[in-house]
């Protein structure tokens, strides 16, 4: 195997990414090539304008994570961070004060802004900020794409007593960051989405892979609505590679973040044979050719194959690289058989 593309969200999608690419340059995935190259599709409906800047937090993520900039112990952001601006900005009682910019992540969304506002689509622009992050690490094996450069957002409904309706609809950021995904999500919103046109080199890079990852990222607000740009779905149902997915949902619980909330949000089964069968078997109208849970569900496996999509019970926890590289080999093996 010689391409591979993954649709990631942020965190979750980063952190498989770091394996998968550990796992080539040791050697370690079966059948693909020393110096394959790796196509990321990133989702972009996170993405927000906050204080005169575009920020895009899922590519953001993944860029840092792999480029070595990350926070490590946030998992956003990065390394290394100092806030004066932020503390500025509450000085002059700037709102919102909840969304975190650092100061040097800042920086990013200056460059960003600036050539946006100069006319770039966003995946220009995002070629042009890896060049820093990914060009030295990665010796230009590995591409960043946007889903979109169209303005895609997820904004969530939740309940509002005082409002007339009884709801109040907010960014998907403000849902997450400011009120931790702690009010139940009564409706998701893709604002755009279905207008939304492929990012330049998506379609084809689902189309001419040797593989597809749906890597353990959130399944509604991350590769759903990577999933939901039109023809995308079509490509990955289509496409000759093998597709395989990892569970974001370990024990009947999402390891961090918010999935558990999404997938309620949207009626699918907390578990990991539920979101299997969400995506679904591309035998039978889905997406995926493999499925991957981990060895706590194992007692899944069997109603996923009895929907016929391969199954397998691995450890799915991506505690560093090399566990995380031995998840992806056990990918790559259940559809390569
Ligand atoms: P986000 O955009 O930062 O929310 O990141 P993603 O959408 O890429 O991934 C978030 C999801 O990753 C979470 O909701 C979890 O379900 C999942 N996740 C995080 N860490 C792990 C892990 O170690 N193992 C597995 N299987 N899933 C994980
Ligand atoms: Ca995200």
């Amino acid at each position: 195997m010689q391409n591979i593309t993954v649709l990631s969200g942020g965190m979750g999608g980063a952190r498989f990414l770091q394996g998968l690419l550990h796992g080539i340059a040791c050697g370690r995935l079966p059948g693909v090539a020393p110096d394959a190259s790796v196509t990321v599709v990133a989702n972009t409906a996170d993405d927000l304008w906050i204080h005169g800047l575009k920020v895009c937090p899922d590519l953001d993520t993944v860029m840092y994570t792999l480029g070595d900039g990350i926070d490590p112990g946030r998992g956003w952001g990065r390394r290394d961070e100092t806030w004066s601006v932020k503390e500025e900005l509450a000085a002059y009682g700037v709102e919102p004060t909840w969304f975190g910019l650092g100061d040097r992540d800042i920086a990013t969304h200056l460059v960003r802004t600036q050539m946006l506002e100069a006319g770039y689509p966003l995946s220009e622009v995002t070629t042009a900020l890896c060049r820093r992050w990914l060009a030295p690490a990665h010796a230009g094996r590995v591409r960043l794409l946007p889903m979109t450069d169209d303005r895609v957002e997820t904004h969530v409904a939740i309940a509002d007593p005082e409002s007339a309706s009884g709801r109040r609809v907010v960014h998907f950021q403000e849902y997450w960051v400011r009120l931790r995904a702690a009010v139940p999500a009564e409706l998701l919103v893709f604002v755009g989405l279905d207008e939304s046109t492929p990012g330049p080199g998506v379609i084809d890079a689902i189309t001419d892979a040797d593989l597809v990852v749906l890597p353990p990222s959130n399944p509604v607000v991350s590769v759903g609505t990577i999933l939901g740009v039109p023809r995308l779905r079509d490509a990955l149902v289509a496409t000759k590679a093998p597709v395989v997915g990892l569970s974001p949902i370990v024990g009947g619980t999402h390891v961090r973040g918010m999935a558990e909330q999404m997938l309620t949000s949207v009626g699918v089964e907390v578990s990991a044979a539920g979101v299997g069968l969400h995506y679904g078997a591309r035998t039978d109208g889905g997406v995926l050719d493999g499925w991957l849970v981990d060895e706590v569900d194992a007692d899944q496996v069997a109603r996923v194959e009895a929907a016929g999509l391969p199954c397998r019970a691995v450890p799915l926890m991506m505690t560093d690289p090399d566990a995380t590289a031995a998840m992806a080999a056990a990918a790559i093996e259940l559809v390569a058989r």
